[in-house]
């Protein structure tokens, strides 16, 4: 993984474990396509965000980037919908988003719930 400023890597090794796991896992999908993902932004807040940056629970990935786009549609799909179905959550939020922010590049927003019980559902299938 490849962060835009140090401060960005700074706070990811302090943020908590579960947006450590949502990241690896898009780090990992990253590096199946041969591409190494870039985190542009952890804790720093941009003018009408929801609050979840600056809460230390969101992370954004680059794609859209000095005219063209890093991953592909394809990509992007298999990425989104993978991060989806291993981190489902229960309060109805999505986990991972492909979006422009302020008019700002495309980008993916990876972000965690404020409490592990979110998660509960990724449980529940081994015992039903
Ligand atoms: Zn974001």
């Amino acid at each position: 993984m490849i962060f835009k400023d140090p401060i960005i890597k700074d706070q990811f090794d302090r943020c908590c474990p579960m947006l450590k796991l949502v990241c690896m896992e898009f780090e990992r999908l990253s590096m199946s396509f041969n591409k190494t993902p870039v985190m542009t932004r952890l804790i720093g807040k941009i003018d009408g965000d929801s609050g979840v940056h600056s809460a230390g629970r969101a992370a954004d990935f680059r794609d859209e980037f000095d005219g063209g786009f890093v991953y592909t549609l394809e990509e992007r799909i298999v990425i989104i919908e993978t991060i989806e179905s291993l981190f489902p959550r229960l309060d109805g939020l999505k986990t991972i988003m492909h979006h422009s922010f302020q008019s700002g590049p495309f980008h993916f927003h990876v972000q965690v719930a404020p409490s592990i019980v979110a998660y509960s559902n990724m449980i529940f299938p081994l015992y039903s």
